[in-house]
């Protein structure tokens, strides 16, 4: 179950959705239901989770599109089955567990947990899930203590005679790292499909899954000229020349998703060579130095994220750079930058 919540990573959430049902993908997991009544709108017709389903003045928008929730509450499955008693439909939902995170799920006692799923027939449960908080740390006993008490839900399921179809605890980095136990019956990759996996923390075991970034980021020079010494660069002087610098002005800033902590402080791909940020990022342009590739001009590409004459940058390293994490540097790219399918 691919996760193209948030417009993909912003890598475009139809686009990405077309590609993935066509490679085969049953399901697909968005955040909240104007997610997914988008897909549908668009014609994708495989199943959708609503992973973050929560009012219920969205309820029935949710059944109109065919879109699955998952609930959070035993009160939620109760005002399910309410709803779908009073359309005389059963509504399939997924249930989620909070094993340990602290975020959303029920932290219900496993048998009230069975007794509610049992007393509201019209709601049927086709999934139980949970979410690790830690999966990367592998110096963290956290992950463990989070599969043992699903675990110990689902056993208690299993007991009162309850049988989910499918049971999903993993996001990439347990698939990544073959955390077969959570594998369950069914995944729900969303950093891997756009390329990523983050590294892992401590004595992790090695990698299984290989990928590539998906995604490259460009732009072009507006404008090139040639500073003398001592001048100051963009908002608050934040960077003085040393020596005589020809800069090149950007056509990106902070309103495209350039982290604003990227200023005097990271690099692009420029004319086949890195070249610095200097200066501030502004909401607009970036200004590099490029006083080793004179020879751009205005309308040269420029690399913000992405491989260009064997060098390479990726989400990750300007995370590292920016003070953030690579989803962040991801889902930071804005609508203004145009989406071109390759
Ligand atoms: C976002 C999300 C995922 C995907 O996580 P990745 O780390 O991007 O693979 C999986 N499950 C839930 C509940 C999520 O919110």
């Amino acid at each position: 179950m691919p996760v193209v919540k948030a417009d993909a990573y912003r890598h475009g959430a139809l686009e990405v959705s077309r590609v993935l049902e066509h490679e085969g993908a049953r399901w697909l997991a968005v955040s909240n239901v104007d997610e997914g009544v988008a897909l549908r709108e668009s014609g994708i017709s495989a199943r959708i989770l609503v992973m973050a389903d929560f009012l219920p003045a969205e309820r029935a928008a949710l059944l109109e599109h065919n879109l699955t929730p998952v609930l959070h509450s035993l009160d939620d499955i109760a005002a399910l089955n309410a709803l779908a008693e009073r359309n005389a439909t059963p509504v399939l939902y997924h249930l989620k567990i909070d094993s340990g995170m602290g975020r959303l799920g029920t932290r219900a006692e496993p048998g009230a947990i069975a007794q509610a799923i049992l007393a509201h027939p019209w709601a049927r449960l086709e999934g139980v899930m949970t979410h690790f908080a830690s999966s990367a740390n592998y110096e963290s006993g956290q992950t463990g203590e989070q599969q043992a008490r699903f675990d110990l839900v689902c056993n208690a399921l299993q007991s009162a005679g309850i049988a989910p179809r499918y049971l999903h605890l993993s996001s990439t980095i347990p698939v990544a790292y073959a955390r077969r136990l959570a594998w369950g019956s069914m995944v729900r990759p969303g950093h891997a499909i756009y390329g990523y996996v983050s590294p892992p923390r401590g004595d992790a075991p090695s990698r299984i899954l290989d990928v590539a970034p998906a995604l490259a980021w460009k732009t072009v020079v507006l404008t090139v000229k040639d500073i003398p010494e001592g001048a100051l660069i963009g908002y608050g002087g934040m960077f003085r020349t040393t020596r005589p610098t020809r800069i090149a002005v950007l056509a990106a800033g902070y309103a495209d998703g350039i982290p604003h902590r990227l200023s005097n402080r990271g690099r692009v791909i420029a004319g086949g060579r890195f070249a610095p940020i200097i200066g501030a990022v502004s909401m607009d342009v970036t200004t590099i130095d490029i006083t080793q590739s004179p020879d751009l001009d205005p309308g040269d590409p420029v690399t913000l994220l992405g491989e260009a004459g064997g060098l390479s940058i990726d989400a990750q390293q300007i995370a590292r750079l920016a003070g953030t994490i690579s989803y962040s540097v991801l889902c930071g790219i804005s609508a203004r930058v145009k989406r071109v399918y390759i």
